[in-house]
């Protein structure tokens, strides 16, 4: 077809992307395609060239796409004429999902939280849960850690740590106070004693905090894995000086580390517990904050929001507790497969000394740090040329990502991994060549 517009014959398949969307698109920059399918573990463009998807909608889609399970659900409700939208009135839809939540997830695992609906990102649940914070310790300052990512609106954004994000808000970012992750000094200097040290000290300058806010597993912030020990102080830090402990889940929970919440087994209760991203099992959008009963301090309507009634996410999320959290198989499911996972980038990383500096992160939430972008940017390039989606993250891009679906057949896992390793093998021989020049 003639493009008036080049003037020439060649098919501009993002024309209309171009023309019409914002500069602000950032995913689509590094998968230039048009997708158009996509199932299980696999996106397909339209030209109906396949990709096997190691990014998920950043682990939105832990149980791969269109599983059939939350597929039928979903089509069932719709053919029965199923509320749709309830803002926060009662519906069948959100009772059938508390109830899975409460019987399958919570009391299984000894936990009593109450659930609050936000907005559906994972931004509103922390702005929700910082709000709380405040309001019931009657304090502004919260502690956020170094590499921390917990979302773009301007509460969340002043407590990631990235200068991208930060700088976008074009103005002060207030009450946050930044500390040191575990190991980012790394290893033999313990940041959770240096914050005990500076909150207890009364000119320490760190005003006391109405929560201190974390991640298990920074998803964002480069797969930067805090120790069980090192959670467990910080929660003891928090309760000491009268602040909220606060699990930012969105990312590493629903299963990504191999147990439904990321902290399970660490002798944690966090005060409150942020859920977004994989929750509904299908990427609808939702967002929950568990809350324990006694900080449920919010006056009627005092955190609102139009979309906290999707329905159709309560029924897909309902689907995937039901189909995949009845008892622990798929957890140990998972935990083999992010074994295997494990296994296969060390092997990746032996090979590839010059480029590969280590293994990073836990469970289904692993990748390779390549030490900067200027490797693992062409590497994604490259993957994607030859059938594969993977993304990085860290402060200088320089970690490759793996978020494959949970439940990725070995077959599909492996052959991913197959291009991953090709292109870490051809970016590290394209960087012998430049430096031997
Ligand atoms: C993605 C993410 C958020 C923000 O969620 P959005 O839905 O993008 O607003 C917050 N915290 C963590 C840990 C995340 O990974």
């Amino acid at each position: 077809m003639y493009d008036a517009e080049t003037q020439t014959r060649e098919p501009r398949p993002f024309a209309t992307f171009e023309r019409m969307e914002s500069q602000v698109r950032s995913y689509s920059r590094s998968f230039p395609a048009v997708f158009d399918r996509a199932e299980g573990s696999w996106q397909y463009d339209k030209e109906g060239r396949g990709y096997i998807d190691f990014l998920t909608g950043c682990s939105v889609l832990n149980y791969g796409h269109n599983h059939p399970a939350m597929k039928r659900a979903l089509m069932d409700y719709i053919e029965s004429n199923g509320v749709v939208h309830s803002l926060d009135m009662h519906s069948r839809a959100k009772a059938e999902f508390l109830e899975a939540l409460e019987g399958k997830i919570l009391k299984p695992r000894g936990m009593n939280y109450r659930a609050q609906f936000t907005g559906p990102t994972g931004a509103n649940a922390v702005e929700a849960a910082l709000k709380l914070a405040r309001k019931v310790t009657g304090r502004t300052n919260v502690i956020a850690f170094t590499n921390g990512f917990h979302g773009v609106t301007l509460g969340a954004l002043a407590a990631t740590g990235n200068s991208h994000h930060r700088t976008g808000a074009h103005m002060p970012l207030s009450g946050v106070t930044r500390m040191p992750y575990d190991g980012y000094f790394g290893e033999g200097v313990d940041t959770a004693a240096q914050l005990e040290q500076m909150l207890s000290d009364p000119s320490g300058g760190v005003d006391k905090p109405a929560a201190i806010i974390v991640e298990v597993v920074q998803g964002e912030g480069g797969l930067n894995v805090a120790s069980a020990e090192w959670l467990r102080k910080i929660e003891k830090i928090s309760h000491k000086h009268g602040a909220l402990f606060i699990v930012d889940d969105i990312q590493a929970g629903c299963g990504r580390t191999g147990s439904f919440f990321s902290f399970e087994g660490m002798g944690l209760k966090p005060d409150i517990v942020t859920m977004a991203k994989s929750l509904s099992g299908m990427g609808l959008p939702m967002a929950l904050v568990l809350v324990k009963p006694e900080f449920d301090q919010w006056k009627p309507g005092e955190h609102n929001g139009t979309f906290r009634g999707n329905c159709h996410a309560f029924v897909t999320a309902k689907a995937a507790i039901d189909t995949f959290w009845a008892d622990d198989s798929f957890g140990a499911e998972v935990q083999k497969k992010g074994e295997r996972l494990r296994k296969r980038l060390r092997e990746i990383a032996l090979q590839n000394r010059s480029v590969v500096k280590g293994v990073k992160g836990r469970g289904m939430m692993c990748g390779l740090d390549v030490g900067s972008g200027e490797i693992s940017d062409p590497v994604v390039d490259e993957a994607f040329k030859r059938g594969l989606i993977i993304e990085t993250s860290g402060a200088h891009d320089q970690i490759l990502k793996v978020l494959a679906p949970l439940n990725i057949t070995d077959a599909d896992l492996d052959a991913g991994l197959d291009i991953l390793a090709d292109c870490v093998a051809e970016v590290a021989g394209r960087q012998a060549l430049g430096s031997a020049a």
